[in-house]
């Protein structure tokens, strides 16, 4: 690589870096790739930030994050292959992960921050890969506490059914009062 060259990638790195810091990402993650941004340039970014992501793995507990962390393991173990959950993603891998996910699911809450701390979580035992869900048999993601059975989607799936289910039998017209019964009941006796 010439010096031209390595100028270039240098630009594109700190681009990266700064996209990165204004959707976000921790200050020690950025400090952590090769030619960091300047801090005060860190700081500038986030603050145009939406995001408050920590470093936890309790948003994968909800079913909506279950699903989110089952979406997350997809798409890294289809863009790269699962081998990528032995190591931490490089920046502009976050980038294009992170790109890449917002384009196939934009309402869902996913952040860089988000997304560079699933390999280690899953590393540390923190999350865990199921290789079948009980009713789809996909693999999916669960929680140490949780210790799921089913992936998240079908987790909203049985959700919801059980919802409209009590929902349906709450409108029912009950028996002690329907009107029909009660005019056979008069016209009996
Ligand atoms: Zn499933």
């Amino acid at each position: 690589m010439n010096a031209f060259e390595s100028q270039l990638r240098l630009i594109r790195r700190l681009q990266v870096h700064s996209k990165l810091a204004s959707l976000g990402l921790h200050k020690k993650i950025l400090a952590s790739f090769p030619n960091p941004l300047h801090k005060e340039s860190v700081t500038n970014c986030h603050a145009k930030c939406k995001f408050g992501h920590k470093e936890s793995s309790s948003w994968a507990r909800r079913p909506e994050g279950r699903l989110v962390a089952d979406r997350l393991y997809t798409l890294l173990t289809r863009m790269y292959s699962k081998a990528v959950i032995d190591r931490n993603l490089n920046e502009f891998e976050l980038l294009e992960v992170y790109n890449v996910y917002k384009a196939l699911y934009p309402k869902d809450e996913i952040s860089p921050t988000r997304i560079y701390y699933f390999n280690p979580k899953i590393r540390s035992g923190d999350l865990i890969v199921k290789p079948h869900c009980s009713k789809c048999r996909k693999s999916f993601i669960t929680h140490f506490q949780d210790q799921a059975k089913l992936c998240g989607s079908c987790k909203i799936v049985e959700k919801e059914a059980s919802k409209a289910k009590k929902l349906a039998s709450l409108n029912a017209p009950s028996e002690d009062n329907n009107p029909a019964e009660e005019t056979l009941k008069t016209a009996n006796s």
